[in-house]
């Protein structure tokens, strides 16, 4: 099932309802629905899913999802000025799109999906990255998704992807490498966006793993990782002095030399490091 559907273009539906973008609110609108439908394919078959879609604004993207075949969208949008053109949306989709009107930091979605759940979104640059932390670190594992397809600064994409040495590697890879597998799925020039964005932007598709790919407790590693990277330049036997004080030895435990630095450790290496720190 694809194709645009029959809905006003998406310039239309700005001007009917007077979205014009707020700052405030990261809006920068995807107006080209080809666009909007090559995104939701990223997000895989969506037939048998319900699709949790976090500030859908006008709904480009969420007419995307739904004409690329989606089961069900959830849209959560915190504009209240977007809320009527959703509700246009919801229409010509029947009983497919549910809008809730909100911050999405702040509202529960899980009582108003039913698995398998995937999650698309273009977000502004800080909610998207607190939205992904909190997706990427919950208490159980496997998530209640499966897979986020999502809309990042181009900067922050290549942090979520990045490869142990290289400058962009940090607390993002590791946590979106130990349980998921990332990718960059799209680049977008700034012009792609309306009104367009100082920076270029990237659609990153991650997979949850069922399980992780090495051994160790959650809050551990994270607490690892935070304290690692947040002297990145210091040898981990300093930037690691407040974790354990034997740290030396504990990273010796994990095979790791204490004179390195956190951007020459790969996940696997932070994963021993965190059995070893756990070991009491
Ligand atoms: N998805 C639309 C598109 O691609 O054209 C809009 C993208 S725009 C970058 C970001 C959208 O997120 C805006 O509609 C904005 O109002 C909404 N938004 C911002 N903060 C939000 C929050 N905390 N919760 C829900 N929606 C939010």
């Amino acid at each position: 099932m694809t194709g645009i559907d029959t809905l006003p273009p998406l310039r239309d539906v700005i001007a009917t309802h007077g979205l014009s973008a707020r700052k405030s609110l990261g809006q920068n609108f995807l107006l080209d629905l080809n666009l909007t439908a090559k995104i939701a394919r990223q997000a895989g078959d969506l037939s048998e899913c319900d699709v949790l879609e976090i500030g859908p604004g006008p709904g480009g993207l969420t007419r995307g999802l739904l004409a690329e075949g989606a089961r069900r969208v959830l849209a959560i949008e915190k504009d209240r000025r977007c809320i009527p053109a959703l509700a246009e949306i919801a229409e010509h989709y029947k009983d497919r799109l549910q809008i809730i009107e909100g911050d999405a930091l702040n509202i529960d979605p899980l009582a108003h999906l039913t698995p398998p759940i995937r999650i698309a979104a273009n977000l502004p640059y800080n909610v998207g990255t607190e939205l992904l932390v909190r997706w990427l670190t919950p208490k159980e594992w496997p998530p209640f998704w499966q897979t986020l397809t999502l809309m990042f600064q181009k900067e922050v994409a290549e942090r979520i992807v990045a490869a142990p040495g290289s400058k962009a590697y940090g607390r993002l890879a590791i946590l979106a490498s130990w349980r998921a597998e990332a990718k960059i799925a799209i680049h977008l020039p700034p012009s792609a966006f309306t009104p367009s964005p100082k920076v270029s932007s990237a659609v990153v598709h991650i997979k949850a793993l069922e399980k992780p790919r090495f051994e160790a407790d959650a809050a551990v590693l994270e607490r690892v990782v935070a304290a690692a990277f947040n002297q990145r330049r210091k040898m981990l036997r300093a930037a690691l002095k407040g974790v354990a004080p034997d740290i030396e030895d504990r990273l010796i435990a994990a095979g790791i030399k204490p004179t390195e630095r956190a951007e020459q450790i790969p996940l696997e290496g932070f994963c021993a490091l965190a059995r070893a720190v756990a070991q009491t």
